[in-house]
């Protein structure tokens, strides 16, 4: 059953338009993320999930009924902020009970239900804390009880984690992510960065300029990117893409790339030739070689531990390899890259749109 949908939503404010033409269907107990660059409309977008917001045209269906004129409370949906906005003079428990005893639930039901959250969570020993005598993972952990304890249908999570160190967020996002394991509530995921959306997402929808430019499991979305925007947004490193045009060579199509001929992957749709185009491949694709490929120079080599990533110049510009473990290149080296010519990825230049 679809939990929440979309219909062509759009918000405007005043003669600016945030969110244009939203559709999105979210099946029950799917982890949805919207994803994309600071403005593109994923805040807005989840406010009108909540409530918090005013849908300008367009409809929202929670379990197939239209709540556009619903309160926030009215809708059953839980929010998690990216500030966590705890009551500062009050303890732990009654921080994540506070919206249970709001509602006149009896004292002991709400002491059972904290408890079971804070269980959850791993926060059973600080139910008496303050939250300035908590870290900000733990703060965190302790807004996530709150939403948690209401047993809310739906949970609206808008960056919670940018607040957190590096190591911290990758500890939230396992967590969270154990959570919607164990739980399975439907759950829309507000983030700017790439990784955490692939990390954590059943599906993503990636945003720009307020519309929806691609939805797709994360595996989709980064090995087959229906746009030039999303390839370069999603991925790290960023893919490198180097402009070139089609020929007819020996009766097959190639992307020519300054003298470099490269074969088009064979699922390319027919495309005539002349077609200015833009082609490369993601850093796993691209190998360092003796001969084989095109030539290319080390500008720059930066080990990350699993990987290397190798930044060559090339005659199309820049490529950039990602080679297992370390390796010792010094900046300047003549060396050869070769594309696995099944993961080039070519996109029209004028749309924009993947061809292969
Ligand atoms: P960020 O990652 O920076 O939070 P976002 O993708 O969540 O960005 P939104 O907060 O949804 O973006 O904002 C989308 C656009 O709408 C922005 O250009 C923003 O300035 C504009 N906007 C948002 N709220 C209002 C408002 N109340 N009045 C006018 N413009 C607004």
């Amino acid at each position: 059953m679809t939990a929440i949908e979309l219909k062509n939503v759009s918000k405007t404010f005043g003669s600016y338009t945030a969110c244009r033409d939203v559709s999105l269907a979210i099946p029950e107990g799917e982890f949805v993320t919207l994803l994309g660059a600071s403005g593109c409309g994923k805040t807005t977008t989840l406010n009108m999930v909540a409530g918090l917001e005013d849908v300008s045209s367009g409809d929202i269906l929670m379990g197939g009924r239209r709540v556009n004129d619903l309160s926030p409370v009215q809708r059953d949906v839980a929010m998690v902020f990216q500030n966590y906005a705890l009551y500062p003079h009050m303890s732990v428990a009654r921080n994540i009970g506070f919206t249970l005893k709001m509602r006149g639930m009896d004292a002991s039901e709400v002491r059972r239900r904290v408890e079971k959250v804070a269980a959850s969570l791993e926060l059973s020993s600080m139910l008496d804390r303050l939250p300035s005598q908590l870290s900000g993972g733990q703060q965190q952990r302790v807004a996530i009880g709150r939403a948690l304890v209401r047993e809310p249908k739906i949970f609206l999570f808008d960056e919670p984690f940018s607040n957190l160190d590096a190591s911290l967020r990758m500890r939230m996002r396992a967590e969270v992510k154990e959570l919607h394991q164990r739980l399975g509530v439907t759950s829309i995921f507000v983030t700017h960065d790439q990784e955490e959306a692939m990390s954590i997402s059943d599906r993503i929808a990636v945003m720009n300029q307020g519309r929806i430019e691609q939805l797709g499991t994360p595996e989709e979305i980064y090995s087959r990117p229906a746009t030039r925007y999303v390839a370069t947004f999603i991925g790290s490193p960023r893919i490198e893409l180097a402009p070139g045009i089609i020929e007819q060579s020996h009766g097959t199509a190639v992307c020519k790339v300054g003298s470099t001929a490269i074969p088009l992957p064979a699922q390319t749709k027919p495309v005539e030739a002349g077609r200015q185009v833009e082609v490369g491949a993601r850093p796993e694709y691209v190998k360092l070689s003796d001969g084989k490929g095109v030539p290319a120079r080390v500008r720059l080599v930066q080990p990350v531990g699993p990987t290397t990533h190798v930044t060559l110049d090339w005659e199309g510009g820049t490529l950039v390899s990602s080679v297992p473990g370390f390796v010792r290149l010094a900046p300047g080296t003549a060396t050869y890259a070769e594309i696995d010519p099944s993961h080039l990825l070519v996109f029209d230049r004028a749309s924009g749109e993947r061809l292969s």
